[in-house]
């Protein structure tokens, strides 16, 4: 398969991105020959195509993956592992920037090498790559195959002209860059997540249109790589569902990087002068224009629907929230499942994972594993991170769920004051009355680490009170839970119990 014909063109062509190219696009591919009827043609080879392919090949299904353009998807070669290793170096610089604070002395002044960053970032996507090869996939009896596609009826799939036929199959299709339709903008071009790890040199001047996850994570780490940035949100807080304190924490620590923050406010208008992109912002009547080098687009994805002929498999969807499952991730063909970005409301790389699992077992095993059962947390990069699971207050309110919270101020935290991160909070949530945790968010450096503890106990049923007896390393971090768990503890001391105490204590 020639590399021009990638919808996606990787720059620069270094050895790096060769290497990359030959794992997951090989340029000399041909594709196999179907064998007979499949038990799971899947449609996408993005972490949801990708980690069911290889669940059910190693429970010895017979499966066919077609990818039309990079295996990996989004997550390897445009979103977690680049976005991930430039957000580390960029970190790297903050940390010596504030040197001073640790007592520290960084020699002469702090300059980025910002090709060596990408050519960092390179080197890492391609050698995370070979887990993903489309040799590797083929040694674990996955017949992988390159080409767009489409449905030829109720249970069969085309793709480069050949017929593949399948007793089940799963669209794994993903999702592609949201882009506003703002005036100007195309005209004067734009930078998705796509192109953005393109960059060999740092744009001096950067407007980032969106205070999503992608967005402000995005706009932190290339303003700490060199980089002006504006950033504008429409809305009146970054990560419109975070709770507003983690949201207000995120704002103070962009500001104090010393990005231009705009909130509240519409990007209404591009014009392109000489080289330069003059951009239109309206915040109530205020209009102002600000100047950037270039415009990174972070506004959300859209569901890849189109162009795999849904309407002769009789799969029903949205043009936004792509297509229609029930719990057990059946379309409304019931012979064919869908996973990942392309249906579900929560876009995380995780969660394709744990429901690749559902997959197989319902599609191959007669499974009847709910997609409601998962419990799934989720974190955004930036520094500090936030990272959150389960019920936020605001949900289980309208559940008539009485909430009573638990917060651990981070600046109350040993290891995060000796380390200087104490930026932050863990703040549980429990049923009233009971252990029961409904949701949590941590606001910390290691927020997404955290979060894994409370994940557990949400899962597996344990109560605030047992993780008040769970005896942790010290110092660390991951104590403000325990801290919050002894907080509950606190309580449980009613007045009559605290008297006989005192009075025991006495006697
Ligand atoms: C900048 C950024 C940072 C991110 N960071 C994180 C993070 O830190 N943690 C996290 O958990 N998640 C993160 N994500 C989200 C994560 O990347 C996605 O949730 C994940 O990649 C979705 O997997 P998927 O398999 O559903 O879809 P995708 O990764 O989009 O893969 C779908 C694949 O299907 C292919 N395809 C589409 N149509 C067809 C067709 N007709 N025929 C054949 N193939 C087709 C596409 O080419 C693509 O390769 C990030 C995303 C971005 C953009």
């Amino acid at each position: 398969m020639p590399h021009d014909k990638l919808f996606t063109s990787m720059l620069p062509d270094d050895s790096d991105d060769r290497t990359l190219l030959e794992n997951i696009r090989p340029g000399t591919w041909e594709n196999p020959q179907p064998r007979g009827k499949y038990d799971l043609v899947i449609l996408g080879a993005g972490p949801a195509g990708m980690f069911a392919a290889v669940k059910a090949a190693t429970l010895g299904a017979k499966v066919a993956l077609i990818e039309r353009n990079l295996l990996g998807g989004a997550c390897l070669n445009f979103g977690c592992i680049p976005s991930k290793t430039i957000i580390s170096t960029s970190r790297l610089y903050a940390e010596m920037r504030n040197a001073e604070h640790f007592g520290a002395r960084v020699p002469g002044e702090i300059k980025v090498d910002f090709p060596a960053v990408m050519e960092r970032m390179r080197s890492i996507r391609a050698r995370i790559s070979r887990s993903v090869s489309a040799m590797e996939l083929t040694s674990m009896g996955v017949d992988v195959y390159f080409g767009e596609a489409s449905f030829r009826g109720a249970d069969a799939v085309t793709v480069d002209g050949k017929s593949l036929r399948f007793k089940k199959a799963l669209i794994a299709t993903g999702a592609r860059p949201m882009v506003p339709s703002i005036p100007g903008l195309v005209a004067a071009g734009y930078l998705t997540y796509e192109g953005v790890f393109n960059l060999t040199d740092w744009p001096r001047r950067l407007l980032v249109i969106g205070g999503g996850p992608q967005g402000c994570e995005l706009a932190q780490a290339l303003c700490r790589l060199g980089s002006q940035v504006t950033i504008v949100q429409d809305e009146p807080m970054f990560l419109r569902q975070e709770e507003r304190d983690a949201a207000q924490i995120l704002s103070e620590v962009l500001a104090r990087d010393g990005i231009d923050i705009h909130l509240n406010t519409q990007t209404v208008n591009v014009r392109v002068e000489g080289k330069l992109k003059l951009v239109d912002l309206v915040r109530d009547d205020d209009k102002q224009t600000v100047t950037a080098d270039e415009i990174l687009v972070g506004t959300g994805r859209v569901p890849n629907v189109e162009g795999m002929n849904l309407e002769a498999a009789r799969v029903e969807y949205y043009g936004e929230t792509g297509i229609r499952i029930n719990d057990f991730l059946q379309t409304t063909n019931r012979r064919i499942y869908a996973a990942g970005d392309v249906c579900f409301e929560h876009r995380f790389t995780h969660i394709e994972d744990a429901s690749a699992g559902i997959v197989v077992q319902n599609a191959l095993f007669w499974g009847r594993k709910r997609l409601s059962a998962l419990t799934i947390p989720w974190c955004t990069y930036t520094d500090p991170e936030i990272a959150h699971v389960g019920l936020y207050v605001r949900d289980a309110l309208e559940k008539n769920i009485p909430v009573k919270t638990f917060t651990v101020p981070m600046h109350d935290v040993d290891r995060a004051i000796t380390d200087g991160e104490d930026k932050g909070f863990v703040k549980i949530h429990v049923k009233e009355g009971t252990d029961k945790i409904l949701g949590a968010t941590v606001v910390a450096r290691h927020a997404g680490e955290m979060i894994n503890t409370i994940s557990l106990a949400i899962g597996s049923g344990i109560g605030l009170r047992s993780l008040a007896r769970v005896v942790q390393a010290y110092p660390t971090q991951a104590q403000a839970i325990k801290m919050a768990a002894d907080a509950y503890n606190g309580t449980r001391l009613t007045p009559a119990l605290k008297r006989l105490l005192r009075l025991w204590l006495a006697w």
